[in-house]
């Protein structure tokens, strides 16, 4: 449906309702309550298409590409003999999208929950969906995450990227000690787990942060957060969480060996990668305090 000149907005709201971030809405395309979550699909002038789960937008046109960006490349910088991956989530395909590009990935496994994304995405987004046709190493499975990570081998994927929703509703037991010592178990001995580390400025998200790293610290020697700008989520930066048995996303970033590959990158470079894991002090503050 065209909306012409209409007052339709979409509004996430932050501090009980104290604030709010809203998109005019200038065509609606899609609504639908799935067997997990409530799925609408918008256009925006300004950040094009997006999508939003029960309330919460999770992937717009504009600015897609600075989360998937970094949900992916810190990561290959750091250990670039990854060759086995495991996405959960990401039904937008936009993470699978970047991982696709390394031609050194052998195996690309991706466990989403909720086929209804997956099917939407393709219809309206194109720009991040369209990997599902065009790769073959992509294997794409509907399950939860959860599961399939406790049924998975132990050491079968060197990367595992959660791209997830938050801690409520399906994505909720991707925040728990016990998947994230699943994770442990299913990755190599180089292996990353990268994960939703949510935002450091609103109350809310700031509980969750502390709630993810205590956890993962209990289950990984290493775990660090590293951090990107991205508009449409609450307070405009969000966090990533990096966790290895072995390796440490700064001392050993490769990017001698990731600059050659000679990747197009829009937002990661490897200059970045080291402001991205140089947290500012309210937030190393936030994560002392775990
Ligand atoms: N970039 C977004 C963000 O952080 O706001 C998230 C992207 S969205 C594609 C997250 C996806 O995770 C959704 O498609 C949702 O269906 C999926 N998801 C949530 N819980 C899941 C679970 N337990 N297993 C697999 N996929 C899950």
């Amino acid at each position: 449906m065209l909306l012409k000149n209409s007052d339709l907005w979409f509004s996430e709201y932050y501090m009980d309702d104290d604030v709010k971030l809203s998109l005019k809405i200038d065509e609606v395309l899609h609504v639908e309550q799935t067997p997990f979550q409530k799925l609408e699909m918008f256009r925006n002038e300004t950040f094009g298409v997006f999508m939003v789960l029960d309330g919460y937008t999770q992937v717009t046109e504009k600015d897609e590409f600075v989360y998937h960006d970094m949900i992916c490349h810190p990561a290959m910088c750091v250990n670039p003999n990854i060759k086995n991956v495991l996405i959960i989530g990401g039904g937008d395909g936009g993470t699978a999208r970047e991982v696709a590009r390394y031609k050194s990935i052998e195996k690309i496994d991706m466990v989403e929950i909720d086929e209804a994304v997956v099917r939407a995405c393709e219809k309206f987004m194109p720009s991040t969906s369209s990997v599902y046709s065009s790769e073959p190493r992509l294997n794409l499975m509907f399950d939860d995450g959860l599961k399939f990570v406790k049924e998975a081998p132990a050491g079968a994927y060197d990367l595992i990227l959660v791209d997830s929703t938050d801690p409520a509703g399906p994505g909720e037991g991707l925040f728990t000690v016990g998947f994230y010592q699943d994770c442990f178990r299913v990755l190599s001995d180089n292996g990353i787990l990268i994960n939703q580390h949510e935002g450091a400025f609103y109350d809310g998200d700031i509980e969750e942060m502390k709630k993810a790293h205590a956890k993962i610290k209990k289950t990984f020697p290493i775990a660090k957060v590293f951090g990107f700008n991205t508009p449409t989520y609450a307070s405009g930066y969000w966090y990533f969480g990096f966790a290895s048995k072995a390796l440490d996303p700064m001392k050993d970033m490769k990017p001698e060996a990731w600059n050659a590959l000679g990747l197009e990158t829009r937002y990661y470079n490897t200059d970045l990668h080291k402001g991205a894991f140089s947290l500012p002090n309210y937030v190393k503050e936030i994560l002392a305090s775990v």
